[in-house]
């Protein structure tokens, strides 16, 4: 039967499930551009309304999938971690040295931030000279060599994913969860790895706000992964707050460090290290959760996990002064105090807020083409349900000579409207709410 694409967006509108055919169709012919962006979007709102099978979700993830170039390293210690993105997530920058330090390949391609939350490709680039705009054959080579690579989204993975997001942003269906299950598993499976970890992160800094539609979320890339016959564990953790204290690139690579030095804060550590720990067990390596953990904490309290994020720096280009002499980052050099206004505990943060004053700042972007100040940002010094007193700094901001005035303003809405301070105590709320695991998984 011949197809065509008013009768599949009709199918769709009235919730009824696309065929393998249909669905392969659709993708091919966006991409030779006999399928108009019109009606790509008339599909995906009917989608983002009617949802997927999980057939139909497997189908689109392949049809993007074999969109572009993929990898394929038949090695099942091929395991790469997927964050959904938060306010000072720089968990990757641990978890990966650490996994690698435990024998896991990690194949790290990784985007860059738009609007509140920032990019690990950018992060990256705040240590000079580091190099992400690889190909893939340098890709696979380093992964294959040197146990971990990390480099920038490239036209050569799941092209059709990097069209269909595009369209996305600008026709509110990013929202969906078959979408984004196909989009992010794509994008994994096409850089070979066998096995993925995925943090999905809920509260007032995540584009996840119910832990219900992060739990959907988990299930999706589960059920998707099993029917590619690929292992994933996903976590649902906590983005009520920043995740550490350092806000900002520069900042975020600093924080790394220590945490890599053995002395970051508690949250951090202990997500890197869960994170880690699974990825351990999914590549084979460990049979049991417990053990892993307590490999990954090994390789970060002997500094091997260090040595290896040195040598990955080292490997592309990066400046690996830096490791020892923090000077070697661009920090701006102004900062200001924000003191709290009052007495008590800190109940709540308007995470995403935060996220966008550092935009604000210049260390975020509002659209594509902007640059970014590696320098400005944030260290968030009390968290929640943390003790203050009157006049107690509670955030530094980091500045610019010129931007006094934007950052007095930024500071008044930090106090106004980014934390809220109470009388009583809040109950610490854990970093891990959940972990959730394919049904065929037999690990402990
Ligand atoms: N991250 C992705 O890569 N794709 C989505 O659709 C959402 C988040």
């Amino acid at each position: 039967m011949q197809l065509d694409m008013y009768n599949i967006i009709e199918k769709k509108k009235h919730g009824r499930s696309l065929s393998s055919e249909e669905i392969k169709w659709v993708i091919s012919g966006y991409m030779s551009g006999s399928i108009k962006d019109y009606q790509m979007s008339a599909l995906l709102m009917s989608i983002y309304f009617n949802q997927m099978d999980d057939r139909e979700t497997a189908d689109l993830t392949d049809a993007m999938l074999y969109s572009g170039r993929t990898l394929n390293f038949n090695d099942p210690t091929v395991v790469d971690k997927h964050s959904t993105g938060g306010i000072g997530d720089k968990a990757s920058f641990i978890l990966a040295p650490i996994a690698a330090a435990c024998g896991v390949k990690v194949p790290m391609i990784a985007g860059r931030g738009l609007g509140f939350t920032g990019g690990t490709v950018d992060k990256v680039e705040a240590i000079k000279g580091f190099k992400t705009n690889l190909n893939l054959d340098e890709f696979g080579k380093q992964l294959l060599e040197n146990g971990i690579v990390l480099m920038g989204q490239t036209d050569e993975i799941a092209p059709a994913d990097k069209r269909i997001y595009a369209l996305r942003d600008v026709s509110a269906t990013i929202d969906s969860i078959p979408l984004i299950t196909a989009s992010i598993m794509s994008k994994k499976l096409a850089e070979g790895a066998n096995g993925i970890v995925m943090d999905i992160k809920v509260g007032s800094g995540a584009f996840m706000s119910s832990k219900a539609e992060a739990k959907k979320l988990a299930k999706s890339i589960i059920k998707t992964a099993d029917r590619f016959d690929k292992k994933s564990v996903c976590l649902i953790t906590n983005m009520n707050q920043p995740l550490g204290h350092n806000i900002g690139h520069s900042l975020e690579i600093i924080e790394s460090l220590e945490t890599l030095k053995g002395k970051g804060p508690k949250d951090l550590t202990d997500l890197s290290l869960s994170l880690a720990a699974h990825m351990v067990v999914i590549a084979g390596i460990e049979k049991s959760y417990n053990k892993a953990l307590k490999k990954c904490k090994q390789a970060l309290s002997s500094h091997k996990a260090l040595d290896v994020f040195k040598n990955l720096i080292k490997i592309q280009g990066g400046d690996t002064s830096v490791i020892d002499d923090y000077s070697k980052l661009d920090l701006a050099p102004c900062k200001l105090e924000v003191k709290a206004t009052k007495s008590g505990y800190i109940k709540t943060f308007k995470n995403k807020k935060l996220g966008f004053l550092c935009t604000d700042l210049g260390g975020g972007r509002k659209t594509k083409s902007d640059s970014i100040d590696f320098g400005v940002g944030f260290i968030v010094h009390k968290k929640l349900s943390d003790k203050v007193k009157l006049n107690e700094t509670v955030v530094t901001i980091y500045h610019r000579k010129t931007q006094q005035k934007l950052a007095e303003k930024i500071a008044q809405e930090i106090n106004e409207q980014v934390i809220k301070i109470t009388k009583t105590k809040p109950a610490k709320a854990p970093v891990i709410y959940d972990v959730l695991k394919s049904k065929k998984d037999k690990s402990k």
